[in-house]
């Protein structure tokens, strides 16, 4: 028996040399995006910023803004299979006296990663002092009532089909997906067979640094999500840079079989980032060769995730990233990963 067992194991060699190479393959065909596709996305990403920004500039020189800038997973070499979006960031400008910012956990929502900024002094500073008092509900500022102020201009006020031809692009508003209800996207094609989604994501920073993007909580419209996106990206790309590693594609691989597969769409970067910053918390040969081993770990360590109904944040373990999924959508990602372990290469036939 101790010849079928190392049979056995020579099998198991074979079968993980086989599923290390169809990642690879998989990942140089299907996930990874060419340098020159990435350079005219972002091309024309930065167009539209700019006409963005003019325009704003010119038709409401009083909006309290920062500078707008470009950012996302295309500006990292972490976008998969296709350049087909970046988001443009916009940063207002809010007085320190008149708002403070409620974590989640100190609201009656309870919701740890979400917060609420709340008007303070209206006694003395009544309404209309601030220029974002015009997007309050129930005194506190509304990142749904923040979006449609930008949508007002961007897709009421703007002429995307005269900008469009002028660029050399088709530009129109996009319609959201059912995920993200409340989202302002241009579509922008640049290209007879290349389109990009450009989205305006209005940001807010605390004094102490917490970052806030009006993206709603999916039930809960008035509350702001906190970004830790900068923070992620910024942790994966140094770890791999330290040893090497391959966290970065395995994450890759893992965003693209989302994408491409729509049972797991509900999974997004940020669960798939956060499950690999575990991962490797625990992991320490990210190398090359251990890409197959990794992945399937990952896959387990996901399914593990969901049927505790928890994936922590890495970089703040009390926001649970699965809490604006439903008990089913849990289920069903849960099993459809499940299902996946036996044959983990079933994943990548999209
Ligand atoms: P990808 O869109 O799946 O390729 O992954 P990204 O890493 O680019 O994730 C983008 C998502 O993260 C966007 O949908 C944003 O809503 C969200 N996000 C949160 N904070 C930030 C931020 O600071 N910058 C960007 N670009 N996206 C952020």
């Amino acid at each position: 028996s101790s010849r079928s067992s190392s049979k056995a194991a020579l099998h198991r060699g074979r079968m993980r040399l086989s599923l290390q190479e169809h990642l690879w393959a998989f990942y140089h065909e299907r996930v990874n995006i060419s340098p020159e596709e990435q350079q005219a996305a972002r091309h024309a990403a930065l167009d539209i910023c700019a006409e963005l920004r003019a325009f704003i500039h010119t038709k409401v020189p009083d909006m309290p803004l920062r500078d707008m800038y470009l950012s996302g997973s295309l500006y990292h070499d972490l976008q998969v299979v296709s350049a087909d979006h970046a988001q443009l960031m916009v940063p207002l400008i809010l007085e320190k006296s008149l708002w403070s910012f409620i974590p989640g956990e100190e609201t009656i929502m309870n919701v740890p990663g979400f917060w609420l900024v709340r008007r303070e002094n209206l006694e003395y500073f009544p309404r209309t002092s601030s220029y974002w008092d015009r997007c309050l509900i129930g005194g506190y500022l509304s990142p749904k009532s923040v979006l449609e102020a930008f949508e007002k201009l961007v897709t009421g006020c703007m002429n995307w089909p005269a900008i469009g031809s002028v660029l050399g692009y088709v530009v129109r508003p996009a319609v959201p997906s059912h995920m993200e209800a409340l989202a302002l996207s241009l579509e922008v094609q640049y290209d007879s067979e290349r389109w990009l989604h450009v989205d305006f994501l209005p940001l807010l920073v605390s004094e102490d640094a917490v970052s806030l993007i009006a993206k709603p909580h999916r039930e809960r419209e008035n509350l702001w999500r906190q970004s830790f996106w900068s923070a992620e990206t910024t942790k994966l790309l140094a770890l791999d840079r330290d040893d090497n590693g391959c966290r970065c594609v395995c994450m890759k691989i893992a965003k693209a079989v989302c994408k491409l597969n729509p049972a797991l769409t509900p999974l997004n970067a940020s669960h798939l980032a956060n499950a690999v910053l575990l991962l490797s918390e625990s992991e320490r040969d990210w190398s090359r060769e251990a890409l197959a081993e990794r992945f399937t770990q990952l896959i387990r360590a996901l399914v593990g995730h969901l049927e505790a109904g928890r994936l922590p944040c890495a970089l703040d373990p009390k926001v649970n990233l699965l809490c604006e999924l439903t008990p089913r959508e849990v289920d069903e990602l849960g099993y459809t990963l499940y299902c996946s372990l036996s044959d983990p290469e079933s994943l990548l036939r999209t």
